[in-house]
């Protein structure tokens, strides 16, 4: 059995409002708390950041932003800084395909993003993942393969990052992955990071899945090896769900 600790996080990307993203976690908080074995992360929109890292003081349950600018400061206009996430968050996601594909971030970006969440002390939760075209075209290994070389390139201490890997086709679309290709996927980016950071660096990386993921699809998901937790967008927005897929986590690595 793996040591690495199995890690869920929730991605609520723009939905909830502050009064929203607070009923969400106080609903959440008493079960997620009873749930150590797993580390558990939330992470609301920018907005809701100060008022729920506020609200989860105290507990183990983490908070993460969904985005970071890798400038330190300046003539960013809406972005956000390192900096400014440093004391505030544990957390931020970097490179989602939604990034990736809406505000035309590349893989240089992402790392440039990588590094300064690292320089700041923030966990990055790095996503990669080949689109429906890709996979189609069996261009899989090459895509992500070449996104997480990218992402970690130059990076010092890689095994402060954690992978989700997304295939971009089963985000948001109720057609997960199968946990077996899952699997193999994420075996082929931990062999990837053995090549960039050395194998026993790369057997204490984590690396989720992330892709539609709900309570009736994870349990297949985490009982394979190389899966050590999960991306979650939709399922992470309902107290029940979220919960559920954490009880999940634990219970596999019982
Ligand atoms: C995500 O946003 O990273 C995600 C995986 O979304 P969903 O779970 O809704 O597919």
């Amino acid at each position: 059995m793996t040591s690495r600790k199995p890690i869920v996080a929730g991605n609520w990307k723009m939905n909830t409002t502050i009064a929203e993203g607070l009923a969400l976690v106080d609903e959440m908080l008493p079960r997620l708390q009873a749930l150590d074995a797993v580390e558990r992360v939330v992470c609301p929109p920018f907005v809701s950041l100060s008022a729920i890292a506020e609200r989860l003081r105290g507990t183990d349950v983490g908070v993460g932003a969904q985005n970071m600018h890798p400038e330190s400061r300046g003539a960013f206009t809406g972005e956000v800084a390192p900096a400014m996430l440093e004391g505030l968050v544990g957390y931020v996601i970097i490179g989602h395909s939604e990034r990736r594909q809406y505000f035309c971030e590349d893989d240089a970006f992402v790392n440039r993003k990588v590094q300064a969440a690292l320089g700041v002390g923030l966990v990055p939760i790095v996503c990669v993942g080949e689109t429906l075209e890709q996979n189609e075209r069996d261009e899989t290994e090459a895509v992500v393969t070449g996104q997480v070389r990218a992402a970690l390139d130059e990076v010092q201490h890689v095994s402060g990052v954690v992978i989700a890997y997304e295939p971009v086709w089963a985000i948001g679309t109720g057609r997960a992955a199968t946990p077996d290709g899952a699997n193999e996927t994420i075996g082929l980016i931990r062999r990837t990071i053995g090549t960039v950071a050395g194998e026993q660096t790369a057997g204490g990386v984590r690396i989720q899945y992330g892709g539609s993921v709900t309570p009736e699809n994870f349990a297949a998901f985490i009982a394979q090896p190389d899966i050590d937790g999960a991306l979650v967008g939709g399922a992470s927005l309902k107290a029940d769900s979220f919960v559920e897929i954490v009880r999940l986590a634990a219970a596999a690595r019982v």
